[in-house]
């Protein structure tokens, strides 16, 4: 008779430390079978025709894969690979293996979710046991004061009552071993050409050199945390731009799942206990709430959060003006603090917080194009993309998400004098305004001739003209937002 054999499903969640399909297998003494399947659907294209997967990600995906399968060999296991879909090559895996059940963690928005289901329906006539489990979030539903249906549609709402009852499950142990595989093809980690991308080429003016996996990422936690004791000042340092240390940068590895949010929390605790507890170790696992509630906002409302309309169904009639759309993701708007952060996406694949918010803000507020196009493009580039954080913060800085108080827009401006106020971050990325002085760098539009002379830039040659007038563009998207809330009521 055959041993009792479980595949572990591995999707986002690449890792073997606080893992609970792998640790029910291993409670119910199985033979675990762990597997990952490469999915072409996943590097096809968006519905506005970007690569759905970009180089970074790509990269960064093959990276954690081959970590996670490394980990598993120093256990004793292996990782099986595949490229296909997941409901053709699992069911034959179980056949084939005779396996009696596979475990994977519960994903929450559509395309995941139909995977799920055509597996269920390919699986079941087999007789094969499928079972979810939750654990991309912080806060395990048992443990809410609320179910899913009723979670709070206001962030601080939410918030609130989660941190005055509820508690954070323990993480699991990583195992010490491991039950071999069974005689079976463990199959050849793709290389990135495969998936017709080629290799990205690393821009060393990147934050932090990314580097999938578990590793990894227990690595950064190590020195960002305990080596360079960088949390005690984190709330100070959050909304930089430069560098690798003004944020965690944790969010590639939590969106592949090398990285678990309980195991931060834990740390977290640990820091607290025996160095500082302060605003700053508090404001971390605040920010990993707003993780959490946009996957849980995702889970209540499906598919809303991809609609034009928004969570709020406010139908603005959005551009879809492609020579705007490109003169804003190539970074050439005449607005240093957009362009240097587009410039930064499409070179690292990276963007800081500060960042995403100016540029989302610009596109929907000033330029009044389709946040959908933006939500895209960010889901090509960045290298930490997930799909319920990205879409919920696009939702909510197009004004159509739940949270959404009214017409709000960032003043680029005043952003940039508050946020860079030498200058450092966007003559960093435009070094064709490197000679201009603090005080001019913001608003070369503004430049007289002799200053452009000066400086040694031409506005209109060697730097865009500003694509708009900040301000009346935002009176006028304004005007065309409050026209549709107006309908709407
Ligand atoms: C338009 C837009 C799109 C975004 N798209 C994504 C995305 O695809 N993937 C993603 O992980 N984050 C996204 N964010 C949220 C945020 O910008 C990133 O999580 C953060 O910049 C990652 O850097 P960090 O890990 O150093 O963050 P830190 O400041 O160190 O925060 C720690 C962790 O908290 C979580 N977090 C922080 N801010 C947010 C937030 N606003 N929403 C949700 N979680 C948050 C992240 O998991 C992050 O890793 C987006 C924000 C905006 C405005």
């Amino acid at each position: 008779m055959t041993a009792n054999r479980i595949i572990i499903w591995y999707r986002n969640d690449l890792r073997l430390h606080d893992h609970e399909p792998l640790q029910q297998a291993l409670k119910a003494k199985a033979q675990i079978i762990p597997l990952y399947c490469f999915d072409p659907r996943q590097f096809g294209k968006t519905s506005f025709g970007f690569p759905k997967t970009g180089a970074f990600r790509a990269q960064f995906l093959l990276e954690s894969v081959a970590d996670l399968r490394q980990s598993l060999q120093k256990l004793g296991s292996n990782l099986i690979i595949r490229q296909g879909l997941p409901e053709e090559i699992i069911p034959q895996l179980a056949k084939q293996l005779e396996a009696s059940a596979v475990y994977y963690h519960a994903e929450v928005t559509s395309e995941e979710l139909q995977v799920e289901k055509a597996l269920n329906k390919a699986i079941t006539p087999l007789k094969v046991h499928l079972k979810s489990f939750w654990g991309h979030t912080l806060y395990h539903p048992d443990n809410l004061p609320f179910d899913i249906g009723n979670i709070p549609e206001l962030f601080t709402n939410f918030r609130k009552q989660v941190e005055q009852t509820s508690s954070v499950k323990p993480t699991l142990p990583t195992p010490n071993s491991l039950p071999p595989l069974p005689d079976i093809d463990a199959g050849a980690l793709p290389q990135i050409t495969d998936f017709g991308i080629e290799p990205p080429v690393q821009d060393n003016r990147a934050v932090l050199k990314f580097k999938g996996g578990e590793t990894a990422a227990l690595s950064r936690l190590q020195d960002y945390f305990w080596k360079q004791d960088l949390l005690r000042v984190y709330k100070e340092t959050r909304n930089g731009m430069l560098g690798a240390n003004y944020s965690s940068k944790f969010s590639p590895w939590l969106a592949l799942g090398c990285l678990s949010p309980r195991y931060i929390y834990e740390q977290v605790k640990k820091y607290e206990s025996q160095r500082v507890k302060n605003d700053s170790t508090y404001w971390l696992i605040f920010e990993l709430l707003w993780r959490d509630y946009f996957r849980f906002i995702c889970a209540k409302h499906g598919n809303r959060i991809f609609r034009i309309s928004g969570l709020q169904g406010i139908p603005i009639p959005w551009k879809e003006d492609w020579e705007l759309f490109n003169i804003w993701k190539e970074g050439k708007t005449g607005f240093p603090l957009v362009d240097a952060n587009m410039r930064e996406l499409a070179a690292t694949g990276f963007m800081s917080n500060r960042g995403r918010q100016n540029v989302a803000s610009f596109l929907t507020k000033n330029l009044g194009i389709n946040w959908q196009m933006g939500a895209e493009w960010f889901e090509s580039l960045l290298i930490d993309y997930d799909v319920c954080s990205n879409w919920g913060n696009w939702n909510y800085t197009a004004g159509v998400g739940n949270d959404a108080r009214g017409f709000r827009f960032f003043n680029i401006i005043k952003q940039s004098k508050d946020y860079d106020p030498h200058g450092e971050y966007v003559k960093y990325w435009l070094p064709e305004l490197a000679k201009l002085p603090a005080s001019k760098v913001h608003e070369p539009w503004k430049l007289l001739p002799v200053e452009q002379e000066r400086f040694g830039v031409k506005i209109g040659v060697d730097y865009p003209q500003a694509v708009v007038d900040l301000f009346k563009s935002a009176e006028l998207n304004e005007k065309i937002y409050n026209a549709a809330l107006r309908r709407k009521r």
